[in-house]
């Protein structure tokens, strides 16, 4: 099949080199230049939102796809008339609204973090004598990787966070003094079946995700987050790979955020799972089975932002691959990626210190 894929970047890059190991082929579209996708696919220069660029995707492919969240849903809806476009939108419009997105956790039963949607210093006020201190201010739309967010310490401070994220729509959250986080990415096919990879542990520095690990042993999280991220599945009715992002504290999984796409802490399953994030989002897409999510060893992902160090180069590992996505540094990029996978989960955390 021809897959169209809105976006191509990494994520993009890695699904068409999936998409090509299955024998599909996919044509992107991006407003940069050169985006790492290129590599394994023709890319349409256009912005998002451009209605004759998708247009022109959707006469071109069977079916579509998306690769980043921030992609106008109105637009896609236009072409959700003449061709399948997978994830459902209105999974994507609840991932692009903080608040939609916990009202959707509230629904289905899956514990998360007091929150009161905030409209301006007075809601802020009230949210932070209701709640207590801290609490995490976020926009409700368009934030990623930590951006877009105060973490509010003082009343006092009230003025200064709305002054900074905005008045655009905020929520506050309470902060979660978390023992660590995890993600499950679950897949759905477009007959509803529903495969789950094993829990993932995440550790994220100034808001980005530096290293995962999987698969993470605690069959009473494991089985919780299953139960979490199927029930996501099925009521959205949805098609492809989600990823739900937890907090564990105290024993407890709180909900943070999901993503309708594939994930940053699934990059493991590469190399770390029989089938990877990417050939079963793949697969969902074009109408098959997922195949078996089960973990091959004791995998660990090293993002690496900002730069490339030379020394992640000249690892002389087997048993470590490096992904380079071809971009040009900037700080606070991510510009590639290394997974290891280990027979033991020692032997793992021994060679993710190696190269740390
Ligand atoms: P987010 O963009 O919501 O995924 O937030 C990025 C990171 O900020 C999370 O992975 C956490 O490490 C941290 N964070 C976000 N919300 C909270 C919270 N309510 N309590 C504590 N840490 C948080």
């Amino acid at each position: 099949m021809r897959i169209g894929i809105i976006g191509a970047g990494q994520l993009g890059q890695m699904l068409g080199e999936a998409a090509h190991e299955l024998g599909h082929e996919c044509l992107f579209l991006d407003p940069s230049e050169s985006p790492p996708a290129s590599s394994v696919g023709e890319v349409v220069r256009a912005e998002f939102d451009d209605a004759a660029a998708l247009q022109d995707i959707a006469k071109q492919t069977d079916v579509i796809t998306y690769e980043f969240e921030n992609v106008p849903v109105d637009a896609l809806r236009d072409l959700a008339a003449s061709i399948g476009v997978f994830p459902p939108l209105d999974a994507l419009e609840q991932a692009q609204d903080r608040l939609k997105e916990k009202h959707l956790f509230q629904s289905l039963d899956i514990p998360l973090p007091a929150f009161r949607p905030v409209d301006g210093v007075d809601d802020l006020e009230r949210a932070a004598s209701d709640i207590g201190l801290p609490l995490v201010v976020k926009t409700r739309r368009f934030g990623y990787d930590g951006k877009g967010q105060f973490v509010l310490r003082s009343i006092d401070d009230c003025a200064h966070a709305v002054d900074e994220l905005g008045d655009g729509g905020l929520i506050a959250e309470a902060w979660v003094p978390f023992d660590f986080e995890v993600s499950v990415i679950g897949v759905r096919s477009q007959s509803g079946e529903i495969a789950v990879w094993p829990l993932t542990e995440n550790r994220h520095d100034n808001g980005i995700l530096a290293v995962s690990r999987a698969p993470l042993i605690d069959s009473v999280l494991e089985a919780q987050a299953r139960d979490f991220v199927s029930r996501m599945l099925d009521r959205m009715d949805y098609v492809g790979v989600l990823a739900l992002e937890l907090f564990v504290a105290g024993g407890k999984l709180l909900a943070n955020e999901f993503a309708p796409r594939v994930h940053n802490s699934g990059h493991w399953t590469i190399e770390g799972a029989e089938t990877s994030q990417f050939a079963n989002h793949i697969l969902a897409v074009v109408g098959e089975s997922p195949r078996s999510t089960s973990a091959v060893g004791h995998a660990g992902m090293l993002n690496l932002i900002g730069e490339i160090p030379p020394a992640a180069r000249q690892i002389d590992m087997p048993d470590a691959a490096l992904h380079d996505y071809g971009k040009s540094p900037r700080p606070g990029r991510k510009l590639g990626h290394i997974t290891v996978v280990a027979d033991s989960a020692g032997r793992r955390d021994e060679m993710l210190e190696a190269i740390m």
